[in-house]
């Protein structure tokens, strides 16, 4: 099923990089020892804290929000870490706005002759909407298929269609060619995600955008849990409040607004998939009159700093992140209402913590400075991370790398890593040699997993965007007692009854060996890559490479 990526490690890069790791791990494959004792030791520590009932899952914004932050600052401090916040604290503040919408929020659609009250929750999600979406008059729909322009590609679904000040209607997901170059084949690119097609649809004058789950698309086909998903406070950072009408529509409505067209919903997908689509004006029309619930706080990343002792090198800086925020208080499932966020990502954190706290007392200690970075708002959009990379403590072009993480190995000690992002830049070299020097292999992610936490789905994008080569570095699917099958079906069993659900407590089973094992690696990639002469380099082609 794995892949096993070769041939991209030419041979002399390999020298130079095994060069320097002549000296010896102190885990190796020993997961018994009095070190990992330690490690497990101050891991449960935290995550009983972090994922209590008492933090209230930990929602951006939220007291329990406030409880953790204050928590890893604490931890930081007690590792003698440099506070470099704002005003020499350890926080970074961060204006937000956060919004609720409320039932009695009216989406009316006009449909020929009829007048259709489309109900919140049941017909449709609303996401980053406030008081300031008021679509009083209605407007007229257009179907532009996916909504996306990609010039590299020579694709655009809104050629010759003019959609100013009118409602855009996109599938989920992006188009499906024979070609694995064309929008990178089964990988999603970054043409696929909502916020690129909203951007896209605010660009070209639309007003608001109504997006349908595609019908192949697993992550929209559980209404119930959309909704659930949808329960959570809305928040966006201060300054990117917009007034777009942006709305997620129940599959049972599709043929409502698409009433009275002269190609219905079911042709429209055989033109898509046979690529003979042209985007068409609906014969619908959308009025909107939101009631929401709205406020203004400070969110907060937490930021500490490792300096390197190296003169040469201590002006350049590793950043080690991992988001602290979690979904908060949301609907009952089974009269469990907080969402504790243990594996993602209290055990990210905690993980976090750990490593700072082996790089702070490093026998052999880090050249270059380590930046820690416990971002919030990731759950709501990678909202920490963005703001840190417009906001920047130590500039970002002496940034060499961004490590991230959100959740460890739970399941059983690993013979393999997977590197999610490695391939964009030489962290994929420089992992496969650390790797091996730990006893293991690096693979391809897992096809399975491409659409779930793939590189898009977590912090270390928004680093990527700043221009920053960034990681993921996740345990592969070869274990020490599980088969590659168990292994599957156990992170798919976790993906679905788990993620995202108030059972991602601390009451559910935790290999805490394999967290320890997990916790030492990453603290072994990011010393020696402190401690490297050469930086990481984007790959040749690379988009980020550009920034
Ligand atoms: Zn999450």
């Amino acid at each position: 099923m794995l892949i096993k990526i070769s041939g991209i490690l030419n041979r002399s890069n390999a020298a130079i990089i095994i060069g320097l790791f002549c000296y010896v791990t102190a885990f190796a494959q020993n997961p018994d020892s009095a070190f990992s004792e330690q490690i497990i030791h101050n891991i449960k520590n935290h995550i009983t804290y972090l994922g209590s009932d008492a933090l209230e899952g930990r929602a951006t914004g939220s007291n329990g929000s406030r409880l953790a932050s204050d928590y890893i600052a604490g931890n930081l401090k007690k590792w003698a870490i440099k506070p470099i916040g704002t005003d020499s604290s350890y926080f970074q503040n961060i204006p937000m706005h956060g919004s609720m919408p409320l039932n009695d929020s009216q989406l009316l659609l006009q449909a020929q002759h009829n007048v259709i009250n489309l109900k919140l929750y049941e017909d449709y999600l609303l996401f980053k909407c406030g008081a300031q979406t008021y679509i009083p008059n209605p407007a007229p729909l257009v179907f532009v298929g996916f909504g996306i322009i990609a010039p590299e590609y020579d694709y655009n679904d809104y050629l010759n269609i003019d959609v100013s000040g009118k409602i855009v209607v996109f599938l989920s997901g992006e188009p499906e060619f024979d070609d694995p170059e064309y929008f990178e084949g089964d990988n999603p690119t970054i043409y696929s995600y909502p916020e690129s097609k909203q951007r896209i649809a605010i660009a070209q004058g639309a007003i608001g955008s109504i997006m349908i789950g595609h019908p192949t698309d697993p992550k929209f086909s559980n209404w119930d849990r959309l909704k659930n998903e949808f329960s959570f406070e809305d928040i966006t950072l201060a300054f990117q409040v917009t007034s777009h009408l942006s709305l997620l529509l129940n599959p049972m409505q599709i043929s409502n607004i698409f009433k009275g067209s002269h190609i219905t919903f079911e042709e429209s997908l055989e033109q898509i998939n046979t690529h003979q689509f042209k985007s068409f004006m609906l014969n619908t029309k959308i009025s909107f009159k939101g009631h929401f619930k709205e406020r203004e706080f400070i969110g907060r990343n937490v930021i500490g700093l490792i300096e390197g002792y190296d003169p040469d090198m201590q002006d350049t800086y590793l950043i080690l992140s991992a988001h602290y925020d979690h979904l908060g208080i949301g609907v009952p499932v089974f009269n469990d209402s907080i969402y504790n966020g243990v594996v993602d990502n209290a055990l990210g954190v905690s993980g976090l913590l750990e490593i700072a706290r082996l790089l702070k007392n490093a026998e052999l200690p880090p050249r270059r400075s380590i930046l820690l970075i416990l971002v919030t708002g990731e759950e709501k959009g990678l909202l920490g991370s963005q703001y840190y990379v417009e906001n920047p403590i130590v500039p970002l072009y002496k940034s060499i790398a961004n490590v991230n993480i959100d959740g460890l190995a739970i399941f059983d000690i690993f013979n393999d890593v997977v590197g999610i992002g490695a391939e964009f830049s030489t962290l994929s070299d420089i992992l496969e040699a650390i790797a091996r020097v730990n006893g293991l292999r690096l693979s391809q992610i897992p096809p399975q997993f491409m659409g779930f936490e793939s590189f898009s789905h977590s912090d270390q994008i928004a680093f990527a965007q700043g221009g920053i080569p960034a990681i993921l570095i996740s345990d592969g699917l070869n274990y020490k007692s599980l088969t590659s099958v168990e292994a599957l079906q156990k992170w798919i069993n976790w993906a679905d009854q788990v993620y995202h659900t108030p059972f991602d407590d601390i009451y559910q089973p935790l290999n805490y060996k394999a967290i320890a094992q997990h916790v030492h690696f990453l603290y072994d990639f990011c010393h020696r890559l402190s401690r490297m002469e050469q930086q990481p380099q984007w790959k040749p082609g690379v988009s980020f490479r550009n920034v």
